[in-house]
């Protein structure tokens, strides 16, 4: 384990952060309240004002405004999420990710097998893994 005590780079913090996005919309609920819905899309639409990193946070405050959260379902946030992402992605000349719903399901909720290797038979539709 690294125990040096810095602060985050941009990558690193980047990094952490999608981890964090991504890991709350694959867990959005299932049959969301119209209050659910309205927090969630409050929280993105925020977001980008506290993000500790300006140029990012000023990217990420535009893409807000012309790409608005879509907090209807899980999957629409996936996927919203995904695509808004992807748009970061091509701008930093990095690879886009597959949009399809299972392969986000597999990398933010699911994971392969290798992931669980002591209970791979004992994963459930719900599984929380955190
Ligand atoms: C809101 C925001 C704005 C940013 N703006 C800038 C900027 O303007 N300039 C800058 O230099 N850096 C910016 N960053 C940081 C940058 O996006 C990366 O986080 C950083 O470069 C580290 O990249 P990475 O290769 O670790 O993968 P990351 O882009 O951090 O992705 C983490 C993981 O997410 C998965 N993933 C990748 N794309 C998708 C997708 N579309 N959908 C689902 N999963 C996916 C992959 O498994 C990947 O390993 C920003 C970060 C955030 C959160």
């Amino acid at each position: 384990m690294d125990d040096k005590k810095c602060p985050e780079s941009k990558d690193s913090l980047g990094h952490k952060t999608w981890v964090l996005l991504h890991s709350i919309a694959a867990h959005f609920p299932l049959t969301p309240t119209e209050k659910t819905k309205q927090s969630y899309k409050d929280f993105f639409e925020t977001f980008p004002y506290i993000y500790p990193s300006y140029s990012c946070a000023k990217d990420f405050q535009e893409l807000m405004s012309s790409t608005p959260p879509e907090t209807e379902s899980r999957e629409s946030l996936q996927l919203w999420l995904c695509k808004v992402h992807n748009i970061i992605n091509k701008k930093l000349n990095k690879q886009e990710f597959s949009c399809k719903i299972k392969d986000l399901e597999l990398r933010w909720r699911k994971g392969p097998p290798e992931c669980y290797p002591e209970q791979a038979d004992d994963i459930d539709e719900n599984n929380i893994v955190f």
